[in-house]
């Protein structure tokens, strides 16, 4: 009896031994994906120059940035793209989306979106911007991990996604979207699906943070200061306690996330970055001094330009009509902006580019993020608007840390780093236009989805688009 039993446990450990080895030479057998990118000029996300490299991406990474003419032994699996001396950059980066919150209407338009509206209206966001060379989105309140799991799975097209999912706001605070007649968070739409969340005292705002983890975050989004559009204060309205962000700030770290806080006033944002939050999102009140507080903390900034550094704005139907609510705010937002620009020149903190719509998909989204690339370009220079759109972005993503969800590089061209890669016609270092940038926007011409002069977009080593020969 007892040899029997040993000559099965045996008969076991060699057939698993078997599997093994089967397993092991499967893994052997099976080719690598690879793509090389030769007779490319490389913006690598972080020099202002183009270098002349060839690139090697096996399966999802970056093997090799090489300036010596790369070859591959390998014959089964492999593409090898002639650039035609065109421009090889990173994917984009957009460091501030809504992709939930797409719909039109505003606020009751959002208020009155059914969940299923919502999330499809975000999946076409999702493509939207991969289409136009997007690898990478994080957004900044309304979106869950459905989107994301759906995208990383490879059902539907979309960038890499960051997620604040709720939006944390006290009551009152610029994310309280209740409208007039809602007395409790229970009758809110938004509330209910958990676009936003309210909380008040350290309690709440610790169990509001907690939650947002089980919608899946990687950002913590609170709400420290008014806005153009929201309804429940002025922009200089401080918002949450000290203990309140501290709570907030406490609790991400016990996952490795960080705080990003909305805000514009200055004496805000000095002390957020004092009770350790870690990206301003917004922030154009900034004066020199917390500009080099928030450089000495490694803290990032995400800007609006498009409404503070150009006159654009008054086209806007909502923010350039005088009889509006909103139009005073408009005014006061550009006169306590006008030194943004001269302040970031010249303290060079961390800047990322924001696109931050809302309400909008399509036409109108596309235009707002091509004046926002061209806006940025035209006021801080093109190498300073492409590492905020690379490399920059990249390291703001990479600050989630242990609950980083893509944890290699992103935004650069480099060994070990994602393959998110644009083929580009064109210099975008002396020509923004050739990633999209436009100097009009609610007058430029509409554009359907993708921007022709980016040939091709690559995102985790799968091509999206190739138009090289076209
Ligand atoms: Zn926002």
């Amino acid at each position: 009896m007892k040899t029997m039993k040993t000559m099965k446990n045996l008969s076991i450990f060699i057939l698993t031994l078997l599997l093994s080895i089967v397993n092991v030479y499967a893994q052997k057998s099976t080719p690598k994906k690879i793509v090389l990118f030769t007779n490319v000029m490389v913006f690598d996300g972080t020099t202002n120059k183009l270098l002349k490299r060839d690139v090697l991406v096996e399966d999802n990474l970056i093997a090799n940035v090489s300036e010596e003419a790369l070859s591959v032994i390998q014959t089964d699996n492999v593409t090898i793209i002639d650039g035609q001396g065109m421009t090889l950059m990173p994917g984009m980066i957009d460091s501030h989306v809504h992709f939930n919150l797409s719909m039109g209407g505003g606020r009751p338009g959002m208020e009155s979106s059914r969940w299923d509206y919502m999330a499809v209206m975000g999946a076409a966001s999702a493509q939207d911007w991969l289409a136009d060379g997007f690898t990478t989105a994080r957004d900044l309140g309304g979106m869950h991990d459905g989107l994301r799991r759906v995208i990383d799975a490879g059902m539907i097209d979309g960038p890499r996604m960051y997620l604040a999912t709720a939006m944390i706001s006290q009551t009152s605070g610029h994310g309280d979207m209740l409208l007039d007649g809602q007395t409790d968070p229970n009758q809110s739409n938004l509330a209910r699906l958990e676009v936003i969340q309210l909380a008040d005292g350290e309690d709440e705002v610790r169990k509001a943070v907690r939650r947002s983890f089980s919608l899946g975050a990687n950002i913590i989004k609170i709400m420290v200061g008014g806005g153009v559009a929201g309804a429940k204060g002025p922009i200089w309205a401080s918002q949450f306690t000290d203990e309140e962000i501290t709570v907030a700030v406490k609790e991400a770290a016990t996952r490795d996330a960080y705080v990003a806080a909305h805000i514009y006033s200055d004496e805000d944002i000095k002390r957020v970055l004092n009770l350790g939050v870690m990206s301003i999102e917004h922030g154009q009140f900034i004066t020199e001094e917390t500009a080099k507080l928030m450089k000495e903390k490694g803290a990032f900034i995400s800007p609006y330009l498009a409404s503070v550094a150009s006159d654009e704005i008054f086209k806007h139907p909502i923010f350039g009509n005088k009889d509006g609510f909103e139009y005073p705010r408009v005014m006061e937002m550009k006169e306590n902006s006008k030194n943004f620009i001269k302040i970031i020149k010249k303290v060079q903190p961390n800047i990322v580019y924001s696109s931050d719509i809302v309400n909008t998909n399509g036409t109108p989204s596309r235009q707002q993020r091509d004046f926002e690339k061209w806006v940025f370009a035209e006021n801080l220079g093109n190498f300073e608007a492409l590492k905020a759109l690379t490399s920059t972005g990249g390291k703001l993503a990479a600050m989630t840390g242990r609950a980083n969800p893509y944890p290699n590089k992103l935004g650069v061209i480099e060994e070990g780093a994602y393959a998110d890669i644009l083929i580009v016609d064109g210099n975008p270092l002396k020509d923004i236009t050739v990633i999209g940038g436009n100097p009009e926007w609610f007058t430029a011409a509409p554009r359907g989805r993708g921007i022709s002069t980016i040939k091709i977009i690559m995102k985790d080593g799968k091509i999206y688009k190739n138009t090289l020969n076209n």
